[in-house]
């Protein structure tokens, strides 16, 4: 299969990242936390984790460009000093080849633009921040964009159990898709994946949604009242991170509702384009609230978009209707 290579470096990078990313969780302590700008909590698991997928998408692919979250400037600081002594003991553990002197100039290297041409790579290390501080869920979101396409998307989801109803099943999972090829599931330590696909459910009444824990990324108010004209009878589903995108894609969920909050955000392409071709490829429709394709060619961001629905595939148009009609109702 064309893109195999890319697949299987993704892959492998993803469960490294997420080893490490469950070994800082299992140990968090608060001055593996610093603040950004936006005051979203960043931590040694966020720079560990990009460290070590750019580090390992350059040995493989020298000549790819990546478009990731963080960038090192945080970390040049007495106290982003400590953080960085703190992020070469986990990822040294996991690639000891990495040099400690290396650290920001790999996490650096994901500083590209993105855009309409060429390939490259985006990368969100820790999809779900606020999540991966509660213990709950969170994603280590990669995919490769070709000519403003998204070809592969790995999702590496350490909390994430089989069942979404009991918790008891076995945490650690690899959602991946290769565009044309189909959406699979692997768990983390293992090399065997099963096809995923979405679920066959024809009327919203049916159809359990799902929408970020946060009510800051999407609107629970918009969300209830299109639930409401629906008929959805469920409760929502509420996850962080693109393990929503997953959700979907393996049928647990039938639709997922990204409303906007703020009308001058923009969404950044590594929150999406993973889960978007999981999405797709498993046989679901991903669109912006308006029911237009996300568009990945613009930059870092989803400049031509707003907000994000996804479903199976059959309850699209409903959902789109039902999203446009609350939204203009305001
Ligand atoms: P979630 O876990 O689905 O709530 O989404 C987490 C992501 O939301 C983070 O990676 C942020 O990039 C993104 N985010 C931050 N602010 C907003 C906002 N106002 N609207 C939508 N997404 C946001
Ligand atoms: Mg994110």
């Amino acid at each position: 299969m064309k893109y195999d290579q890319e697949l299987q470096t993704a892959i492998e990078a993803v469960k490294k990242a997420c080893t490490l990313c469950s070994r800082v969780q299992s140990s968090l302590v608060s001055d593996e936390t610093i603040t950004k700008k936006d005051k979203s909590p960043v931590t040694v698991a966020d720079f560990g984790a990009q460290t070590i997928v750019c580090h390992e998408l350059k040995k493989a692919f020298p000549n790819d460009q990546i478009v990731a979250e963080e960038n090192s400037k945080a970390l040049q600081t007495e106290q982003g000093e400590l953080v960085t002594q703190r992020i070469y003991e986990y990822v040294s553990d996991i690639l000891p080849e990495i040099k400690k002197d290396e650290i920001h100039s790999i996490i650096d290297t994901g500083n590209s633009e993105g855009g309409p041409e060429g390939r490259f790579w985006t990368l969100d290390p820790i999809d779900g921040t606020k999540g991966f501080l509660r213990g709950e869920q969170y994603a280590i979101a990669l995919a490769l964009i070709e000519n403003g396409e998204v070809i592969v998307g790995v999702l590496g989801c350490p909390n994430l159990s089989e069942n979404l109803e009991s918790s008891d099943g076995r945490k650690g999972l690899i959602f991946s898709a290769v565009k044309g090829h189909g959406a699979s599931v692997r768990h983390i330590e293992e090399e065997t994946s099963e096809k995923i696909e979405v679920s066959d459910i024809e009327h919203p009444s049916y159809a359990p949604f799902c929408e970020s824990v946060e009510s800051a990324h999407s609107s629970h108010s918009d969300s209830e009242k299109i639930a409401q004209i629906l008929g959805v009878r469920a409760e929502p589903i509420r996850i962080d991170s693109q393990c929503k995108y997953a959700v979907i894609a393996r049928g647990d969920a039938s639709i997922y509702l990204r409303l906007p909050t703020k009308k001058d955000y923009r969404e950044k392409i590594w929150d999406h384009a993973a889960g978007y071709i999981i999405v797709k490829e498993a046989g679901g429709r991903v669109s912006d609230v308006l029911g237009n394709d996300l568009d990945f060619s613009q930059g870092r961001t989803l400049a031509n978009n707003r907000g994000v629905v996804g479903t199976n595939g059959e309850l699209h148009g409903l959902v789109v209707s039902a999203v446009i009609e609350v939204l203009n109702s305001k």
